[in-house]
């Protein structure tokens, strides 16, 4: 470790911290501090991000910000903890896991008065590292950072990263690489597992500080609520239901949804072996530690589910004073959940091929009708059998649905190759096109209006999986460049950019990645 002058040490003032946290029970959290490393190197900060954290740092040299966000520095004021939870994972319950390599510094009110944790992740071992060395690679550091930012740019509600610094020291993995620390930020770390570990210890009364905690800062709206816990349940559901269906319309794999990677908030949470589709396969699987595919893409909206069910379980002794109306009402949410999920996805689906347009306040939303479900059903058949890339397929369809009358003079182009030729055989597109075709003339929706629609809800550009390979290979040997550029792209993800097309390309076959790994 290199020497370290006293006034480096002297804890920097970064914003007014809370840690709403530590209200909580005692049991659901260690006191932690980061380990300094040798030679904290910024590599990337989210100037955006820290506005609206309130955190300024324009002044900030870079040492200063790789000095902070390393935990090389402590920051004035956080009194940070790692976070106890238990899990499923693959299946399999884990009574105690925690936060075995991540700090939670505390807490801020964001610009829009959501509070929002600041996490260091890879910042040395802490209580709950059991066997881990309590650190991070580079790489999947940085794959977190790009992924979670790219989701945020989808549209998607996610984790968030707000700076990368390299370590300077090696961690071992099956062969020693670079380390980093990310900062991530989230409203809140608590999980599905959470509750569990609580579950675990038949420990009632913390649950219900737990669900008290969950509503106060992330669903005000049940304050109010006669079955506080019953509320919590079903909102956590609903909001779950939907992130996952957000989740298959653009195409993302978790890859490793365990209960413990479930966030009680409702965003997307742990960016290790996740990928995108390229060709359309339902049953895709990239994970390497998914050897089942029970993570696999379609299957995620069931398995969100089955982690509902255990969210269930775990919050039983709160779902009402009767212990077997509250088993029968849990039972009963937990049924309707296929349905729910179904709804939400194809829901989704429609409004990606222009059958429903941004809703107009004066309408009330329409349930899915039989002839657009088969429309959705049948096209992702089509792309399936003719082997074509999922992303690109939806996003030229904007350009391929019915002409305006007059033609209008500057159509906005998707960026995307012609419909047709995504497929094998181009000929198998006319079919379901002219069918699509009449459907939107009998719907009545303008063309214009559909295809704007369509533009902004089917990216052109996502994190494909040999794109984040090369941008991460380029970085452990030294050049961000790829990785900055990627980056960049991703921050637009609906928009055409001059000079970025090859990252809208599927990968070549000598390109293509066909397994990812957690890199923990
Ligand atoms: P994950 O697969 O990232 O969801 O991690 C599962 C569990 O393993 C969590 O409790 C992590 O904190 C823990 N973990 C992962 N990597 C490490 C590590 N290098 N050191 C200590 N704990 C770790
Ligand atoms: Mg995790």
């Amino acid at each position: 470790m290199l020497p370290v002058t006293p006034d480096q040490t002297a804890p920097v003032p970064l914003v007014p911290w809370t840690n709403r946290y530590r209200q909580l029970p005692a049991t659901l959290m260690a006191p932690a501090s980061p380990t300094q490393v040798a030679n904290p190197q910024l590599l990337c900060f989210n100037s955006a991000l820290a506005a609206e954290l309130g955190i300024t740092t324009a002044d900030w040299t870079e040492d200063n910000l790789a000095a902070a966000f390393s935990g090389n520095r402590p920051l004035a004021g956080s009194d940070p903890v790692a976070l106890a939870y238990a899990g499923h994972q693959f299946g399999n319950f884990v009574p105690q896991l925690g936060d075995g390599r991540a700090v939670l510094l505390g807490d801020v009110v964001d610009r829009a008065g959501q509070v929002q944790e600041l996490q260091l992740k890879g910042s040395g071992p802490t209580p709950f590292s059991r066997r881990g060395d309590g650190r991070a690679a580079l790489g999947p550091v940085l794959r977190e950072y790009l992924v979670s930012e790219a989701m945020h740019a989808l549209g998607i509600p996610t984790t968030r990263a707000l700076a990368a610094v390299s370590t300077g020291e090696a961690v071992q993995r099956e062969q020693p690489l670079p380390g980093a620390i990310l900062t991530r930020v989230a409203p809140s770390h608590v999980r599905v597992g959470t509750f569990q570990y609580l579950a675990a210890r038949s420990d009632t009364s913390s649950i219900r500080a737990l669900v008290q905690f969950m509503i106060e800062g992330y669903y005000p709206a049940l304050r109010e609520a006669p079955v506080p816990g019953a509320a919590l349940l079903e909102a956590v559901a609903e909001r779950q239901v939907a992130l996952i269906a957000q989740w298959l319309q653009v195409g993302f794999i978790h890859g490793v949804m365990n209960t413990d990677n479930m966030a009680i908030a409702g965003h997307t949470i742990d960016f290790g072996p996740c990928a995108f589709l390229e060709t359309y396969r339902p049953l895709q699987v990239f994970s390497a530690i998914d050897t089942q595919g029970r993570y696999a893409f379609t299957n995620q909206l069931p398995l969100g589910a089955w982690n509902l069910a255990r969210l269930a379980e775990a919050m039983l002794p709160v779902l009402g004073d009767r212990p077997e109306d509250a088993m029968a009402w849990a039972q009963e949410l937990i049924d309707g959940l296929e349905g729910r999920s179904e709804a939400a996805w194809l829901g989704g689906m429609c409004a990606k091929l222009g059958l429903t347009l941004p809703a107009d306040p004066s309408t009330t939303p329409r349930a899915v009708d039989p002839v657009d479900a088969a429309l959705v059903t049948d096209l992702l058949m089509l792309l399936e059998r003719e082997q074509a890339d999922y992303t690109l397929s939806l996003r030229s369809l904007a350009d391929a649905g019915p002409a305006d009358t007059p033609p209008s003079p500057h159509p906005l182009a998707s960026g995307a190759p012609p419909f047709a030729q995504l497929l094998q055989n181009p000929a198998a597109a006319t079919a379901w096109l002219s069918r699509w075709h009449k459907r939107l003339h009998a719907l009545g929706h303008p063309p214009q209006a559909v295809r704007a629609s369509m533009l902004a809800r089917n990216p052109l550009y996502i994190p494909r999986n040999h794109l984040v390979e090369a941008a991460l290979q380029g970085a452990a040997e030294g050049d961000l460049r790829p990785w900055q550029a990627l980056h960049a792209t991703l921050a637009k993800p609906f928009e055409v950019q001059a000079g970025a097309e090859h990252h809208a390309h599927p990968a070549a076959a000598h390109e293509r990645v066909t397994r990812t790994f957690c890199g923990t």
